[in-house]
C-alpha cells in the first residue's frame, strides 16, 4: 500500500504522434471508460499545437474534467526572442498543469545537458507548472554500474537550486534510456532498487522528500507488465509513450494502477 499522500499517478506521453482526430476518439473513449481518479491521477501530454484543443474538450465534458494536462517540452525563459521555443507560462495560460524536463529524448536528440534541464526545471516553478523530471542512464552506463552516479548528477543540478516548496511537488520520472520504446523494461525489482535509492537521495535534501516526492518508472510499460511495477513500494506509477497511443491499453494500465496501488 502507497502512503496516501503519494497520489498514483499515470503520465501519457504522445510524443510528435497523432492527430486532432485521433486525440478526439481518444478522449471520447476515455470519458466513456474514465478510472477512479480519486485513486489516481491521469495527466496528458499531447503534442503541444493540439493543448488548447484539448483543453476546450475536457472542458465540454464532465467526465474528463480530472484530466490534467502537460506539455512535452518549454523552454528556460518565459518571453523573448526564442523563436519555436514554447513559454512555460504560456502553457500554463493555455491549461497545462505539469511539464515534462529532461526527457531522454530531448536529452540525446536535442542536446539539452544537465544545466539547461536544470534552467528549465526552474522557469516551469516559475510559471507554477508542476516539473515532471525524467532522469535515466544508457546501456553503457548501466553496462559500466554508473547508474546511482549518472542519476545523482542528473539530480543534482536541479535539486541544488529548488527550495523545499517546490521540491515536495516535483514529479520524477525514473526512465532508463535503453528501455524507452524498444519494447524491453527494465525487471520491476530492479526499477524498484533505483526507485529506493531515488529516494533515499531525496532524503539527504530533506527527510520530508523521501515520503512526499512520487516517482514513477518509463520505459515500455505496456498493458501487460504495468502491474509488475505497480506492485512495487516505491513506484508511484508509470509515464507512458508508445503504449498510451492505444486507448484501451492505456485504460488497461490506468486500471491496474488504481487496482494495485490503492490495495
Ligand atoms: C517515454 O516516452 O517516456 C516512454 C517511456 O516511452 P515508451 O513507453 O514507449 O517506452
Amino acid at each position: 500500500m502507497k502512503p496516501l499522500i503519494r497520489k498514483p499517478c499515470v503520465v501519457a506521453n504522445w510524443k510528435m504522434q497523432g492527430s486532432f482526430e485521433k486525440i478526439e476518439t481518444f478522449l471520447k473513449q476515455l470519458a466513456h471508460n474514465m478510472v477512479d481518479v480519486n485513486q489516481l491521477e491521469i495527466i496528458f501530454c499531447p503534442p503541444s499545437v493540439y493543448i488548447d484543443s484539448v483543453k476546450k474538450l475536457i472542458l465540454k465534458n464532465k467526465a474528463l474534467h480530472p484530466l490534467k494536462l502537460g506539455i512535452q517540452n518549454t523552454y528556460c525563459e518565459q518571453t523573448g526572442a526564442f523563436t519555436g521555443e514554447i513559454s512555460p507560462l504560456m502553457a500554463k495560460e493555455i491549461g497545462c498543469d505539469y511539464g515534462l524536463v529532461g526527457h531522454s529524448e530531448r536529452r540525446t536528440l536535442f542536446h539539452e545537458d544537465d544545466t539547461l534541464v536544470a534552467r528549465k526545471v526552474l522557469a516551469a516553478y516559475h510559471a507554477n507548472l508542476v516539473p515532471i523530471l525524467c532522469v535515466g542512464e544508457t546501456a553503457k552506463e548501466r553496462d559500466e554500474g554508473k547508474t546511482f552516479e549518472v542519476l545523482s548528477r542528473q539530480l543534482e543540478v536541479v535539486f541544488q537550486q529548488l527550495s523545499f516548496e517546490w521540491l515536495q511537488t516535483i514529479i520524477i520520472a525514473y526512465e532508463p534510456v535503453w528501455a524507452i520504446g524498444t519494447g524491453v523494461p527494465l525487471a520491476s525489482e530492479s526499477v524498484e532498487a533505483v526507485n529506493v535509492y531515488l529516494r533515499d537521495y531525496l532524503a539527504r535534501y530533506d527527510e520530508k522528500l523521501k515520503h512526499l516526492v512520487r516517482i514513477l518508472y518509463g520505459g515500455s510499460v505496456k498493458g501487460d507488465n504495468a502491474k509488475s511495477f505497480f506492485a512495487m513500494g516505491n513506484v508511484d506509477g508509470a509515464l507512458v509513450g508508445n503504449a498510451s497511443l492505444q486507448v484501451e491499453t492505456f485504460l488497461t494500465i490506468c486500471r491496474d494502477a488504481v487496482s494495485i496501488m490503492n490495495q
